[in-house]
């Protein structure tokens, strides 16, 4: 299996104006790309030339000798999730066992939003903020960089990358503002709902 670069599920422009084609020019086009051609640098003629994408992830977590590996993997994987939990006319809000499981966890979705909002914002520097199946629950977590709840044996079930690349072309330093409408324009319910 060889790593190469999955396309946008979506044109550059759909989802403006929340997010510019300009920002997913850059950010697939070059950002994700080049952490791809990295990672197919540094894993040719090693035993991880043929694995999956996850296992290279999950083999590499936590390992300081191969940080390089594993950024470059993390990154791979946590931009392709990032793009399937957008979609053109998003936010609203889930129904059925994700809308109980995330009212059983954080005492309403206001609340759940508030929460994951807050750590998006709060994550100081580069990073992503992730809503993760905890057993019977849901839970919110914040990681730096290229760290990943797959490096930590957690499932993944919705992200928002809080890189500055994320958002600086629309937003430049209101972070917020960019939560805000991931939350209330951009998220692909369906696909969070279709991991469960
Ligand atoms: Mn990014």
């Amino acid at each position: 299996m060889s790593i190469t670069l999955p396309d946008l599920p979506y044109g550059r422009d759909a989802l403006e104006p929340y997010i510019s084609a300009r920002t997913l020019e850059f950010h697939h086009g070059k950002h994700h790309q080049a952490y791809v051609t990295n990672l197919v640098k540094l894993i040719a003629g090693t035993e991880m030339e043929n694995m999956a994408l996850e296992d290279i992830v999950r083999k590499c977590a936590g390992d300081t000798s191969k940080a390089g590996i594993f950024n470059n993997a993390a990154q791979v994987w946590n931009h392709t999730f990032y793009w399937n939990c957008m979609k053109k006319n998003g936010g609203g809000r889930p129904s059925g066992r994700l809308m109980k499981k995330i009212e059983d966890s954080f005492g309403g979705f206001d609340k759940f939003v508030e929460e994951m909002k807050n750590a998006a914002a709060t994550q100081f520097g580069s990073g992503w903020a992730w809503l993760v199946l905890d057993g019977d629950r849901v839970g919110i977590e914040k990681t730096s960089n290229a760290d990943n709840p797959l490096a930590h044996g957690r499932r993944a079930l919705l992200t928002i990358d809080v890189w500055e690349h994320a958002y600086y072309l629309d937003y430049q330093n209101r972070r917020p503002d960019y939560i805000a409408a991931f939350f209330e324009k951009l998220v692909n319910w369906d696909y969070v709902e279709s991991l469960m």
